[in-house]
């Protein structure tokens, strides 16, 4: 059998995006996706620019690519994603051995440029088509309980630091009933668990089928009432667009997880100003203080971006005062460095390397003490979790993740079939990475019926 090789960078999007395209690929010309890029007749990059020099270590990837192809010259390779859709052009005249690129809204495209480019015809597709792309996707094969669906794309947001809306264009929302049935699907293939995906998913807004516009709090309302479906998680979300609708959903819907990321990215009123954010520090806080009220143990896990042009030592003490505040669940943080064609690329990169380097360490520190602590605080507590793979150190333990995501490793004493299956855990010890449990329940899977009341509301 022929096949591919796609190599991810960056978010859930791209994953999904890769996934995806791997679904379409085989579909359409037999490939079958495999781990390595030994052997495989197609070599591809979702590349991502988020990150530091993003275009220098896809050039670098590629430079490793190319050796394959030395060797097997009928081999093809392509570059997708956000540095493929900042590059353009300029990646085919830097790496001549390139045979086709596209960006992240023309992965459906991908079928017909690898015709193209065996025909040794132009192979370049950029534009950026909305929801085109999700028409053109064949539907999605699960891989195991858990799987991704990508709601909506794009960001109108424009914060000064980041891509996203040049290298995925503005918001652009799929259509309600076309993410229900997807959602149907996974549910059908086994999936019990599904994170819904958007640069900016909170600013979801679907077209129902009777032309009316439905909010994330609305979808999720629907999606947990699907049959087989026992979880739903939603990532990344804005807080400008965090309405009251979607506090409340974490309120009443016992299946939307108690678990939110929520990127503040800086405790300084004047570095979110600067990073053009729109909310102030107050306003972040008291959306966290409803998301409280309206579920008392949500945890919360966020980004900052640290050292960020401007950045003074008072408001990176503002920044730390802010975690000590709200204590946040495993967060994510970067040192700033400008990425090309971003507002705040023309400000000065005034903050030196090194004072980056120590905030970040500091900050860093800080935000893994609160993480251990909120996993220690977990000891002798029972957890729902949603048993998904066997655990990787084997002696037939299995492994689960729980509601603030931490994965939980327990003995199974022999039991099969176990995966897919929700489950409560007793939480015995904290280790650095996950936590550990012993069995004590699983719930029947009759328990994940319809809702009809609501599907009756719909119909
Ligand atoms: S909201 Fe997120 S994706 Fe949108 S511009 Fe800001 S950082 Fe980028």
């Amino acid at each position: 059998m022929r096949t591919v090789y796609i190599k991810t960078y960056g978010c859930q999007m791209n994953e999904y995006d890769s996934s995806r395209l791997a679904d379409l690929l085989r579909e359409s010309h037999g490939l079958l996706r495999v781990p390595k890029p030994d052997g495989a007749d197609v070599l591809l990059i979702n590349s991502c620019s988020i990150r530091e020099k993003a275009s220098e270590k896809l050039f670098s990837d590629l430079g490793r690519l190319h050796e394959w192809k030395r060797l097997r010259p009928e081999v093809l390779i392509g570059v997708g994603g956000c540095v493929a859709s900042q590059e353009g052009e300029d990646i085919q005249r830097r790496a001549p051995y390139v045979d086709l690129v596209f960006g992240p809204q023309t992965l459906h495209e991908v079928p017909a440029l690898l015709h193209a480019a065996q025909r040794r015809q132009a192979a370049i597709d950029l534009r950026f088509l909305e929801i085109e792309k999700f028409d053109n996707l064949p539907m999605p094969r699960a891989e195991g309980p858990r799987a991704f669906l990508s709601i909506m794309e794009g960001c109108s947001k424009y914060c000064s630091f980041c891509v996203v809306p040049y290298t995925r264009g503005n918001e652009f929302s799929r259509p309600f009933d076309d993410v229900l049935a997807e959602a149907a699907v996974l549910a059908g293939q086994g999936v019990r668990e599904i994170t819904l995906l958007g640069q900016n998913v909170n600013a979801y807004q679907g077209r129902r089928h009777d032309g009316r516009m439905a909010d994330l709090a609305e979808l999720l309302e629907y999606l947990s009432c699907l049959e087989g479906i026992g979880r739903l998680r939603f990532t990344t979300s804005h807080p400008l667009a965090f309405g009251d609708r979607l506090i409340d959903a974490f309120a009443h819907l016992d299946k939307l997880v108690g678990h939110l990321h929520l990127p503040v990215q800086s405790g300084s009123n004047d570095v979110l100003e600067r990073m053009k954010r729109g909310h102030t520090v107050e306003e972040y806080k008291a959306k966290i203080a409803r998301l409280r009220l309206a579920r008392r143990d949500i945890s919360i896990s966020t980004d900052f971006i640290v050292g960020f042009p401007g950045e003074t030592a008072d408001d990176f003490d503002a920044t730390m005062a802010l975690i000590d505040e709200m204590r946040f669940d495993l967060s994510y943080s970067f040192a700033y460095s400008a990425r090309p064609g971003t507002p705040a690329a023309a400000l000065a990169d005034d903050v030196p390397a090194d004072v980056k380097e120590r905030r970040l360490a500091r900050l860093q520190a800080v935000n893994l003490t609160h993480a251990r602590h909120i996993s220690e605080a977990m000891i002798g507590t029972v957890q729902r979790i949603l048993i998904d793979r066997e655990a990787p150190r084997g002696r037939g333990d299995l492994s689960g993740r729980t509601e603030n995501n931490r994965v939980v490793n327990f003995p199974a004493a022999g039991r099969t079939g176990l995966v897919g299956r929700f489950a409560a855990v007793r939480i015995l010890e904290a280790r650095p990475n996950s936590l550990r449990g012993e069995l004590l329940d699983l719930e029947e899977p009759s328990r994940l019926r319809i809702d009809y009341t609501v599907t009756e509301r719909y119909s």
